[in-house]
This record gives C-alpha cells, sequence and structure tokens, in this order.
C-alpha cells in the first residue's frame, strides 16, 4: 500500500482535473489511468527517486519514441526536431509553459518545442501532490509532467517548469549544482529564481538531439518494417 497509494492518488488527481475540463488528454499524452510502478523526477531531492539515471532515461526514451514514430510516418516533415506539448490540463500555468517554452527555444538549436491541440509528445497536468512537481512516465510509454500547486508557490514556478521541461529534453537531476545550473531544481534553495539553462546543459541538449535522435528513428522505422 506503501508504494501504491500516493500513485492512486495521483491517477485520481489527474482524472478529477481532466473531468474538470470535460475532455479527456491525448491518446498518446495520456495520463496514467492504473496505478503503475513508474519512476518520477521530482523537483527537489526529497520529492522524487533522487538522481535516477534509469527514471531519466525511461523518461526521454518516451518523449523521442514519440517525436520518431511521428516522423517515420511522415518522412517530408522539416530537418529540426520538434517535440509538441499540450498544455491543455494545466490552464493556471500556461504563461510559465510557453515562457518555458521560449527559454529553451531560445538556448538549444537541435530541437524546439511547440504547443499543439492533439497529438502531442508529452502533456503537462497540473494539481496538489505531496511530491510536489515532477516528470514521468505512465508506465505505458507516454511522458507527462505534473506541476503541483503548493510547490510552485514555494518556488519559482517558471524555473520549476522549465526544470521539469528539461526532462523532457533529456536531462537529469543534479540537485547539488548551483543556482545558475536549470537541473538543480530545488537543491539551491526556494530564492533562486534562475530559469535558464547553463552552457553545460545546453550543449548537452544540442548533443542528445543531435545523436540520439537517428538512433531513436531507426528503432521506429525497424518497428514499421516488421508488420
Ligand atoms: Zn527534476
Amino acid at each position: 500500500m506503501r508504494i501504491s497509494l500516493p500513485l492512486l492518488s495521483t491517477a485520481v488527481g489527474l482524472g478529477l482535473t481532466a473531468a474538470a475540463l470535460g475532455a479527456g488528454p491525448a491518446a498518446s499524452a495520456a495520463a496514467p489511468q492504473e496505478p503503475v510502478r513508474a519512476a518520477q523526477l521530482g523537483y527537489e531531492p526529497s520529492a522524487g527517486s533522487g538522481e535516477d539515471a534509469a527514471a531519466n532515461r525511461a523518461f526521454f526514451e518516451a518523449v523521442i519514441k514519440s517525436v520518431a514514430e511521428k516522423r517515420a510516418a511522415n518522412p517530408s516533415a522539416a530537418a529540426a526536431v520538434t517535440v509538441y506539448y499540450s498544455a491543455t490540463n494545466a490552464p493556471s500555468f500556461r504563461s510559465q509553459i510557453s515562457r518555458s517554452a521560449q527559454i529553451w527555444n531560445s538556448s538549444v538549436s537541435n530541437v524546439r518545442l511547440a504547443e499543439s491541440s492533439s497529438g502531442a509528445d508529452f502533456a503537462y497536468y497540473e494539481g496538489n501532490d505531496s511530491r510536489g512537481s515532477y516528470a514521468s512516465t505512465d508506465g505505458h510509454g507516454s511522458g507527462y509532467i505534473f506541476l503541483d500547486y503548493r510547490q510552485n508557490q514555494q518556488y519559482d514556478s517558471t524555473r520549476v517548469t522549465a526544470h521539469e521541461t528539461g526532462h523532457v529534453l533529456g536531462l537529469p537531476d543534479h540537485y547539488s549544482g548551483p543556482c545558475s545550473e536549470l537541473m538543480s531544481g530545488g537543491g539551491p534553495g526556494t530564492s533562486c529564481t534562475n530559469a535558464y539553462p547553463n552552457s553545460t546543459e545546453r550543449s548537452r541538449v544540442n548533443q542528445l538531439w543531435a545523436n540520439g535522435f537517428k538512433a531513436a528513428l531507426d528503432k521506429a522505422l525497424e518497428k514499421t518494417s516488421r508488420r
């Protein structure tokens, strides 16, 4: 029960958010509908599973797989990799999500973020969760970001959103880093308001999307040809 209870409460919380809006999330960006044992990447060291390399890899793979499958289905698409997000289920954080996308789009060149009303690669959700904000997969290959109300009042909300979005682009947590580092998250404390990745983080994301994307695309093509 110790493991399934918080996961169940998240599923219920997300379900209520979706129900209140009168529309469910897109299939490719669905929130967990059942308790699953999914690793999470929290904003604070105490909130999630810590500096979990496996969780980060699983989350990044879910996002990149979604992008690769769409591109395999439409090979004539533009060369630049675009990752589409849905902000429909996080209406309170529209400006922070938009700002976060702007920050990342002005910081890196090999991948860009854009909002889409349907078929998003990942989705933002909002609500109350004692674990705070986190990035996770639903255990079925879809990535999502949960933004916790209380934590976004304690910490700079744009930094929280940009940090969680950094996981989408493949960066792991590094809580021991300084405020100038985006992926140090809640490590430097509530006074830290920097919402920009530093030069190392920018380089890492460019590197991941330059080399990682081809491998993901190959995998998706292989899957298609086997059918
Ligand atoms: Zn994190």
